[in-house]
């Protein structure tokens, strides 16, 4: 009998293989005390399970590809920090020693103490990592069981081919298992935005969460199929499923492989639109896979990195020399993004400024941030500015949403070129600036900012957050987050009609933008400057190579008019086929 579950598909590809069922259920931890004389005892157990945890997770870190994203070693390197960091040593420690209670003991109850701080805080990427704790914890609880089945069961050649089957996985689970070529993984816990998730999608390995003791009804070695687009899982399947399913496999396998011919091609649809690809970047890292990638520039660099794990903002030389890196390495354009610190983007370096706000999506993030901490922006736009001297340089500033923002933001520039210039310091002059379209009021009123500025960019990610009101990174309303909704696509279509109207370049570089199933429609509205994650820019450039615009169904813009979600995705499916 044929068994097909339905889940949430967070990386996709098709997988077809062997099921492998793992049960490493959370320790049972239970309280004892100890007696004086072996306090110290206890103690060294903790710190010698902590630090195996610790050398277990630099062993793992070995096997980390070495052309993996940058994000796939920070996962684990947040782990290792954890495992160095006084609350899961010091403070469990000095509780074995004021309660005479066992170290697991000790550690669960600082487990719970953290889960709750987490728990309370109100930014919700924050809250989801929690899981981080407790991955944590988790581990350093299974060697004070002596129980290290986890990484055994998982490293020792087994998995070759299989499809995981867990309640949850940690990033470094799921790099180990990457490395036994595993096949894909589905699993009960876990949201789009969690780390395991993200990695999953970098090491391109099909993953499937939040299935529902989905452990109950597979069985150890049951042939599974996996779609990690659509979400679903069939066991049980008869040969006729099987084969079309291998022959989809195939067909994926065959799709990746020939990509490769097209980073010498330029980009241009078959009836000769010259197309500009652009590529994101977050980690100086990931400027290495741009030269790869075929991409003409850099569309958006984002610049919170530079503020994250520190107690203090950068200072001006830090972040011209790193900004220069960066120009110097590539030959083409580079957009910096002034700093997006806030709401999803809180960290260290930027995180005591302002109050907490109920909703910080809503509150002091972005151009805001930038506005009420005019010390901390100045000294990022003369980066920016010295920068321009070492190559081509443009500016970008987020989330503007009134013609006042534009304007103090253009007299602070201002007043920075008159600084350099005074203190006979080199830049670029002319250098362009744009804005990020990503509030409904900046799309509506584009032709505002159309006529002041060099570009508009617009961040897709945040324009639906905002049209649709959905947080981009909460789990429980994911579902509503739909770039097809027509106000969204009413929006964009405006945006670029100011762009054209007003004759200045408009580019996406929200996600949507890397989506190959939104390519054609974003052609046929007019678009003519993507920028996304360098992996995709192979996949996008073969679609628009293989466009002819005029041949696109005539009632293509329709879609900014209907109403019913099946309409809209059927008139989709029309321009997605071939031409
Ligand atoms: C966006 O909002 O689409 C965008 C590109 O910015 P970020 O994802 O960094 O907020
Ligand atoms: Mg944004």
């Amino acid at each position: 009998m044929t068994l097909e579950l339905q889940g949430i598909g967070v990386s996709r590809g098709i997988a077809i293989g062997k099921a492998h069922i793992l049960f490493h259920n959370q320790p049972d931890v239970r309280e004892y005390l100890i007696p004086a004389f072996e306090i110290e005892q206890e103690v060294d157990r903790l710190l010698n399970a902590t630090e195996k945890a610790r050398e277990q997770l630099m062993e793992i870190r070995k096997h980390i590809p070495a052309n993996a994203p940058t994000d796939v070693t920070s996962f684990i390197d947040t782990h290792i920090l954890m495992l160095n960091d006084s609350s899961l040593t010091t403070v469990p420690s000095d509780m074995i020693r004021s309660r005479r209670c066992n170290a697991e003991w000790a550690l669960q109850l600082q487990r719970d103490a953290l889960i709750n701080v987490f728990n309370e805080m109100d930014d919700p990427y924050l809250r989801t990592r929690r899981d981080d704790v407790d991955h944590v914890v988790n581990r350093i609880h299974r060697i004070l069981a002596d129980e290290q089945v986890a990484d055994h069961e998982i490293s020792d050649g087994r998995l070759k081919g299989h499809i995981i089957i867990a309640e949850d996985l940690t990033p470094a689970d799921t790099v180990l298992m990457q490395h036994q070529g595993i096949a894909a993984f589905v699993t009960e816990h876990g949201g789009t935005t969690s780390h395991t998730t993200i990695l999953a999608r970098s090491l391109g390995i099909p993953a499937i969460v939040g299935i529902e003791s989905v452990r109950r009804y597979i069985q150890d070695n049951e042939l599974l199929i996996i779609d990690g687009e659509l979400g679903t899982v069939i066991a049980g399947a008869d040969q006729k499923t099987i084969n079309e399913y291998q022959q989809r496999l195939f067909k994926f396998k065959q799709h990746i492989a020939s990509l490769s011919r097209y980073k010498s091609q330029i980009t241009q649809t078959k009836d000769n639109k010259s197309i500009k690809l652009l590529a994101n970047a977050e980690l100086p890292d990931d400027i290495k896979m741009i030269s790869n990638a075929g991409a003409e520039g850099i569309g958006l660099y984002r610049t919170e990195f530079l503020y994250m794990n520190r107690s203090s903002p950068p200072e001006e030389e830090e972040q011209l020399a790193a900004y220069r890196d960066v120009v110097e390495s590539i030959d083409a354009p580079v957009t910096i993004r002034t700093f997006d610190l806030g709401a999803d983007k809180t960290v260290d370096g930027g995180r005591n400024i302002g109050q907490t706000a109920t909703n910080p999506a809503l509150g002091l993030r972005a151009i805001r941030l930038c506005l009420s901490q005019p010390n901390m922006f100045r000294t990022q736009l003369r980066a920016i500015l010295r920068a321009s001297a070492f190559g081509k340089v443009k500016i970008m500033f987020p989330m503007i949403s009134t013609q006042q923002e534009l304007l103090q933001t253009q007299t602070q520039l201002r007043n920075c070129k008159e600084e350099l210039t005074r203190e006979g310091l080199d830049f670029d002059p002319y250098i362009e600036t744009g804005v990020m379209i990503e509030i409904p009021a900046s799309a509506v009123c584009a032709e505002m900012f159309a006529k002041q500025v060099d570009f508009l960019s617009i961040g897709t990610n945040d324009l639906i957050q905002y049209t649709l009101a959905i947080d981009r990174i909460d789990d429980q309303v994911n579902y509503l987050y739909d770039p097809l909704h027509p106000a969204v696509l009413r929006l964009i279509y405006m945006t670029l009609q100011a762009g054209s109207k007003h004759d200045i370049t408009v580019s996406m570089c929200g996600e949507m933008a890397g989506d190959p199933r939104f390519t054609r429609l974003l052609l046929a509205m007019g678009l003519d400057t993507f920028s996304m994650h360098p992996n995709a820019i192979l996949e996008i450039k073969q679609i628009i190579n293989e466009t002819d615009l005029s041949k696109l169904p005539e009632n293509a813009l329709q879609v900014l008019n209907l109403s019913d979600p099946f309409e809209t995705e059927a008139l989709l499916q029309k321009i997605n086929s071939r031409n």
